[in-house]
């Protein structure tokens, strides 16, 4: 996991300040870190977003996706899907630590 630049989910409101790489192709600037371009996940949100030019996060649309080949494509999809668990058990326990 690299640490990076702070960035905000556009989703969320979240501050992203590390990611891994988990595509060698990805576009990346230095050791792991994103570049333009280049796709993440946001753990907190599931959110599926883009490294605009200007070094901050938006939402991926549908046009962004027809590009990508079909192990990318699925890798963003096990990407949001292996966090789903992980959240679901996060908002879980918030919701039994307000009660
Ligand atoms: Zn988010």
């Amino acid at each position: 996991m690299t640490s990076l630049e702070t960035l905000t989910c556009p989703r969320c409101a979240k501050r992203i300040d590390a990611a891994t790489n988990i595509e060698a192709t990805a576009p990346q600037i230095g050791e792991g870190q994103p570049a333009p371009g280049a796709f993440c996940v946001c753990m907190y949100c599931g959110a599926v977003l883009c490294v605009t030019p200007e070094y901050t996060l938006r939402p991926v649309e549908a046009a962004d996706l027809e590009d990508l080949s079909d192990v990318t494509r699925r890798q963003l999809l096990t990407a949001v899907m292996t966090f789903d668990p992980w959240r679901a058990k996060i908002e879980a326990s918030r919701a039994t630590s307000t009660r």
